[in-house]
C-alpha cells in the first residue's frame, strides 16, 4: 500500500496480508493503493470503480481480518474513487434536485443492459414496472438469481428510467442492509415516525436484496408495513432476492408478507448463455473504448460461466493490466491474468483427497504420507505439492488446508510459495503440474 510510511505500525499488517494473498496479487492490486487510517477507518484511495469492486469482492475480509489479529480493531473500510483529472462525466440526463436521486447509479440503465434469453422476462417486467408504476399487474415486481447476474443494474435502470420521464418522482434505491441499519438507527435516535413518513410517499420503492430483513424482527414488521401502506396506495415495489420468495425465511409471525409477494410477479434471471456473455463483453469494452480482440473476449466468457459481475471484472482487470504495461491484451495474457478465476469456475467441487490420490500416485507416495510427520524430501515435496493444489483447485482456506495435512495455515502459505517459485523457474516442472492437474480434473468429473 502507498504512504506506509506515515503508519509504520500497519506495516506487520500488509506483510501479512501479502504473504495470504500472494505477492504478485498484492503488487498488482493493493500495493498501487493510496490510503489513510483513522480511528479504525481504513480509507481506501482507487483508481477507479473497478479497482474497488475486485478489492471488495476479494480482499476485504482478508484487510479486516488482518487488522483484527494485530490491532484488536474491526475496522470499516471506505472505498472511494479518486476524482478523474479529465474532464467530469456528463450524465445521461439532467439530474433533478431530487432528495431521493443520490442513490441511483446513472450508469445502470435499460440501454445497456444486455437481453437475452436469460433475462427476457425480467427485462421486460422491469421495463413495464417503470413504464406504468404501480400498476396491478406489475405490482410488486420480485426478480431473484444467484449473484452477479443483473439484479441490482435491473432495479437502477428501472428507477433512472422513472425519472427520466419524470424527474421529480420520487423513487427510492435501497438494499436490504441499508433498510436494516436506518431502521436500527431509527429506533436508537427515536426518529421512527420520520422513519416510516419517508418511505409512505415513495412513488417507488427500489428495494435490493431484500433477504437480509428476513428475520430482523422488528425490521421484518416495519418493511411489512411499508410494503402494504404503498402497495395499497398503488405505488410501484420492486425488490430482488438471491432466492425465491418462498424459500425467504420469514418470521412465523407473518405468513402474509410472503403471499403478498407471490401475488405480483416473480422472474429468475438465469445464467447467460456463451453468445450473451459474448455480447455483454463486447459492449463493456465499446463502453471504455479499449482495443481487445474478439478472439479474447471469446476465451474469457467460455471461462467464466457463472457471474456477470466476475466476467466483467476479468475483462476490466485485463484492461488495467494491458493499460498499465501497454501491452495488447491477448489470450496468453488473459490466461495468466485470470488463472485463479479460470480455475476457480472450473473446479470448485474438487475433492482434496482426489489431489492426494493423484499426486501420491504421481510421486509413489501413500495417502497416509500426506498427514504424517515424516520430513524427507521424498515425502515432504509432494506433500507441498498438494498444499499448493488444494490452494488453487478448491475453495477451501488456508487453515482448513492445513487441517486436512495435519499442518497448519502457516506450512500451507510457505507450501504454496515454493511450489509457484518453481513453476516460475523451472518450465519442466509447469508441465508436469499442469498433467497433475488434467488428471485430478479427469477423476473429479467422473
Ligand atoms: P446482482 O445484483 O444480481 O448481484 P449486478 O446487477 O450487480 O448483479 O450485476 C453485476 C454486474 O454485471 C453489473 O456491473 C452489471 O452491469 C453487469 N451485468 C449483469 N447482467 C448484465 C447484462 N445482461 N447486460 C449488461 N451488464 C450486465
Ligand atoms: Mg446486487
Amino acid at each position: 500500500m502507498e504512504n506506509t510510511t506515515l503508519y509504520p505500525e500497519l506495516v506487520p499488517i500488509f506483510q501479512d496480508i501479502e504473504t495470504i494473498i500472494g505477492k504478485d496479487t498484492y503488487d498488482m492490486w493493493l500495493r498501487p493503493v493510496h490510503f489513510v487510517y483513522e480511528n479504525g477507518t481504513l480509507k481506501l484511495s482507487l483508481p477507479n470503480q473497478f479497482w474497488g469492486q475486485t478489492i471488495r469482492e476479494r480482499y476485504h475480509r482478508t484487510i479486516t481480518d488482518a487488522f483484527l489479529k494485530h490491532l484488536g480493531v474491526n475496522i470499516t473500510i471506505i472505498y472511494e474513487i479518486q476524482p478523474q483529472s479529465s474532464a467530469p462525466q456528463r450524465p445521461d440526463f439532467v439530474v433533478p434536485k431530487n432528495e431521493f436521486v443520490s442513490r441511483l447509479n446513472s450508469s445502470y440503465t435499460f440501454e445497456n443492459f444486455i437481453e437475452s434469453e436469460s433475462n427476457r422476462f425480467a427485462y421486460k417486467a422491469s421495463q413495464a414496472a417503470a413504464y406504468k408504476l404501480g400498476a396491478r399487474e406489475n405490482n410488486p415486481l420480485v426478480i431473484y438469481s444467484s449473484p452477479g447476474l443483473g439484479k441490482t443494474h435491473l432495479l437502477h435502470a428501472i428507477g433512472n428510467e422513472i425519472l427520466k420521464a419524470n424527474p421529480s418522482a420520487k423513487v427510492l434505491y435501497m438494499s436490504g442492509e441499508e433498510f436494516v441499519s436506518e431502521y436500527v438507527e431509527s429506533i436508537q435516535n427515536k426518529e421512527s415516525d420520520s422513519f416510516r413518513k419517508k418511505y409512505r410517499t415513495l412513488d417507488c420503492f427500489l428495494m435490493d436484496d431484500i433477504q437480509f430483513v428476513c428475520g430482523k424482527e422488528g425490521c421484518t414488521k416495519e418493511f411489512f408495513n411499508t410494503f402494504n401502506a404503498l402497495f395499497e396506495s398503488k405505488k410501484q415495489i420492486v425488490l430482488s432476492s438471491d432466492r425465491t420468495p418462498q424459500q425467504l425465511q420469514w418470521d412465523e409471525w407473518d405468513e402474509r408478507i410472503s403471499s403478498r409477494l407471490l401475488s405480483g410477479i416473480i422472474t429468475e434471471i438465469k445464467r447467460p448463455n456463451l453468445e450473451t456473455r459474448i455480447a455483454i463483453l463486447r459492449q463493456k469494452r465499446d463502453s471504455i473504448n479499449f482495443d481487445i480482440g474478439d478472439d479474447v473476449l471469446a476465451f474469457i466468457a467460455e471461462g467464466i460461466q457463472t457471474n456477470v459481475r466476475e466476467l466483467e471484472g476479468s475483462l476490466f482487470r485485463l484492461v488495467a493490466y494491458c493499460g498499465m504495461h501497454s501491452v495488447v491484451p491477448t489470450i496468453t495474457i488473459a490466461k495468466e491474468l485470470l488463472a485463479d478465476i479460470l480455475i476457480n469456475e472450473q473446479t470448485l467441487t474438487i475433492n482434496i483427497n482426489v489431489i492426494k490420490k493423484i499426486v501420491g500416485k504421481h510421486f509413489s507416495i501413500r495417502m497416509e504420507d500426506f498427514n504424517s510427520k515424516r520430513k524427507t524430501q521424498s515425502v515432504a515435496w509432494p506433500r507441498q505439492i498438494a498444499m499448493f493444489l488444494a490452494t488453487e483447485l478448491t475453495d477451501m482456506s488456508l487453515p482448513e488446508i492445513g487441517r486436512e495435512f495435519n499442518r497448519d495455515h502457516s506450512t500451507v502459505v510457505h507450501a504454496r510459495d515454493l511450489v509457484k517459485e518453481k513453476i516460475n523457474t523451472d518450465p519442466f516442472f509447469t508441465a508436469e503440474i499442469n498433467q497433475i492437474i488434467t488428471e485430478i480434473k479427469a477423476i473429479d468429473k467422473k
